[in-house]
């Protein structure tokens, strides 16, 4: 079972869950959760449905294709929960232990079992599944221990301001969506990939639904100079010291 695959000291791992949902094993073991959508996202992997264990969750805004299994997560495992404030406020409301500590906003660095998680623009609505005013859609960046940082951008189109992403962060990695319609499609992307100066991109939030059209061969054949990393929902690509290598095949 996939899910049950456990983590490697030393080792940074990151595994696409389909859409925009995805788990980071960092270099230290802690096991991080990205807006978490899993049961009930038609891409992911059956043996992801039921995470073993979680240490961390973080969520870039409130859709219910990225929240909706974060309350369920938490409540089998306690893991530490990061959301930007009126997420964070909703998921108090669902049983979440309240926390403002973890409920930062744009601009706010929140360090969780020694991972940073720093909470950046994005241009997108936000709304929670039952309706609920949700603040504004965000972008993550993640900086692990062994200092490898990872822009995770959340569901947005492409703006001018990445470039201040690109200069404050310098990410290594880039993880845009390029499905098109609700996001970015691989034309926005690679401009994307431009403004943020980053040389490696995971793309996601593409292929869940017939209409989120956008595939990764676009997204290369544009971004020149760019290693796009297309992985299948499922598989892992290690990320290490800027050593950059598909870990596993999907079996
Ligand atoms: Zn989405």
């Amino acid at each position: 079972m996939r899910g049950a695959s456990g983590s490697s000291p030393g080792r940074a791992l990151l595994t696409w869950l389909g859409h925009g949902s995805f788990r980071l094993d960092s270099t230290e073991g802690v096991r991080i959760y990205v807006d978490p959508w899993l049961a009930g996202n038609p891409s992911c992997p059956e043996g992801e449905h039921d995470p073993e264990r979680a240490d961390v969750i973080v969520i870039t805004h409130g859709h219910v294709d990225h929240v909706e299994d974060a309350i369920a997560v938490w409540e089998k495992h306690r893991p530490t929960v990061i959301a930007q404030l009126e997420v964070r406020h909703w998921l108090e409301r669902q049983g979440v232990e309240p926390d403002m500590s973890l409920a930062p906003n744009k601009g706010g660095t929140v360090t969780a079992s020694g991972v940073g998680f720093t909470y950046t623009d994005a241009r997108h609505s936000s709304s929670t599944p039952d309706g609920a005013y949700a603040g504004e859609a965000c972008g993550v960046v993640v900086e692990l221990e062994h200092g490898a940082t990872i822009y995770f951008a959340g569901d947005t189109c492409v703006f001018g301001d990445m470039t201040l992403i690109g200069r404050l962060y310098e990410p290594d990695l880039a993880v845009l969506p390029i499905g098109g319609h609700f996001t970015m499609d691989p034309t926005q992307a690679a401009l994307a990939l431009e403004l943020l100066g980053v040389g490696r991109c995971v793309p996601c939030h593409y292929g869940t639904f017939p209409f989120l059209t956008g595939r990764p061969e676009q997204l290369s054949a544009l971004a020149r100079g760019v290693e796009v990393h297309a992985l299948r929902p499922g598989e892992t690509l290690e990320v290490a010291g800027g050593e950059w290598m598909p870990e596993e095949e999907e079996k």
